[in-house]
C-alpha cells in the first residue's frame, strides 16, 4: 500500500496526464444532465474539468476548474463527518448503517430488521445524518454546516438559492423518505427543518478545485494541505473514507472498489471526490450521467487516473 517510488515519479507527470484525459474524453457525449431537480436541468452539459490537490498542498488543474456548481450528494461526506463529531460512531451507527444497498441513490428502503437507513451515503441515510447535525433551529444548523465547508475548502460558501427552492419544492421522494423514518423514530420531529438543511447542504456552491482540495483534506487526516486548518477529528476519517469506499458510488460502488479502489462519492450535478489516503485528492466535474447517477466522464476520469498513477489500494505488483 506504501508506494513512495512510484508516487514520485506519478507527481511529476499529472499535469501532461490530466491535459491528456481532458483532450480524450471532451469528446465523449455519452448520458444525460440531471433533469429530475428542475435547476439542474440548466447546466452546460459540455462543462468538464479535473483537479489534483496532493496532501503538500500543489494543485493542478485542468478544464472548467472555477466553474461553480451544487455539491449535491458529494456534501453527504462531509456532514457525516459532522455529524460523527457531534453524537461519535455509537450514537451514529445506532441511527444509520454502513452496508451497501445495492439499489438507486433515492430508493425508499430502510433495513427490514434495525429499520436503520443502510448508508451515509446514499438520501435515505443522508437525511438521517442531517437531522443529526446539532444547533439551535435552523440557522445555527446552517450555519454549522457552512462553516465546516470553510474548513474544507478554505473559502467562504454559500447556498445557491435557486437550485435549494427547486429541490424543496419537487423533492417528494426526499420527504416520503423522511416520514418512513420519523415513523420508525429514526429521526426527530423536526422533519421539515431537517428536509430544508439537506436540501441546502446539496445546494452549496464549490468548484472542481475546491472538490479536490476537499478530498484532499481527506486524504491528509483531516487537515487542509493549502490553510492547514483542520476540518475534522482524525479519530473519524477512517469511518467515512470505509462507507465512500463501499457504498459512495450507490449501486456502482463494487465495481468501482475493483476496478478503481480508492475512496470516492458522487453527485448528481457531476461532480466526483477521490481520496488517495496520505497522497492526493482528486475531483472531476462533468454534468454527464449514467443511469446510477454517476458523471460518465468523471468515473472513466478516475478509471485512467487509477490506472496510469496506480493508485488502486490493494494493487501490490512490483511493491
Ligand atoms: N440533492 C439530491 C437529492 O437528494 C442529491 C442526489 C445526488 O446527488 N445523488 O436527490
Amino acid at each position: 500500500m506504501n508506494k513512495p517510488e512510484n508516487y514520485l515519479i506519478a507527481t511529476s507527470t499529472i499535469p501532461e496526464i490530466l491535459a491528456e484525459l481532458h483532450s480524450q474524453y471532451q469528446t465523449l457525449k455519452d448520458g444525460v444532465v440531471a433533469n429530475y431537480i428542475p435547476e439542474l436541468a440548466k447546466v452546460n452539459p459540455d462543462f468538464f474539468s479535473i483537479c489534483i490537490t496532493t496532501v503538500d498542498g500543489q494543485t493542478y488543474e485542468v478544464g472548467d476548474f472555477q466553474q461553480l456548481f451544487t455539491i449535491q450528494s458529494i456534501s453527504k461526506v462531509f456532514v457525516y463527518g459532522l455529524a460523527l463529531e457531534d453524537h461519535g460512531r455509537d450514537y451514529v451507527l445506532t441511527r444509520v448503517g454502513v452496508e451497501p444497498t445495492g439499489d438507486a441513490f433515492n430508493a425508499i428502503i430502510l433495513d427490514e430488521q434495525s429499520k436503520r437507513p443502510y448508508n451515509p451515503m446514499v438520501n435515505a441515510g443522508a437525511i438521517a445524518t442531517t437531522s443529526l447535525i446539532k444547533g439551535k433551529g435552523a440557522t445555527e444548523r446552517l450555519n454549522r454546516v457552512l462553516e465546516m465547508y470553510k474548513k474544507y475548502i478554505g473559502r467562504d460558501v454559500f447556498v445557491d438559492i435557486s437550485v435549494f427552492t427547486s429541490e424543496r419544492s419537487t423533492g417528494h421522494r426526499n420527504r416520503a423518505t423522511a416520514h418512513l423514518m420519523l415513523n420508525f423514530g429514526m429521526i426527530e420531529q423536526n422533519i421539515e427543518e431537517s428536509l430544508d438543511l439537506y436540501f441546502q447542504q446539496c445546494s452549496a456552491m464549490v468548484t472542481c478545485r475546491d472538490l479536490s482540495v476537499m478530498a484532499a483534506t481527506l486524504a491528509n487526516k483531516g487537515i487542509n494541505p493549502i490553510t492547514q486548518e483542520r476540518a475534522i477529528d482524525n479519530r473519524y476519517i477512517k469511518d467515512i473514507l470505509s462507507v465512500m469506499y463501499t457504498c459512495g458510488m450507490y449501486n456502482f460502488a463494487g465495481e468501482w472498489a475493483y476496478k478503481i479502489g480508492i475512496p470516492a462519492k458522487s453527485g448528481v450535478s457531476g461532480g466526483i471526490i477521490a481520496v488517495v489516503p496520505g497522497k492526493m485528492g482528486i475531483g472531476v466535474f462533468s454534468p454527464l450521467l449514467d443511469v446510477r447517477g454517476n458523471s460518465i466522464r468523471g468515473v472513466k476520469v478516475c478509471e485512467e487516473l487509477s490506472q496510469r498513477l496506480r493508485l488502486h489500494l490493494f494493487d501490490c505488483v512490483g511493491i
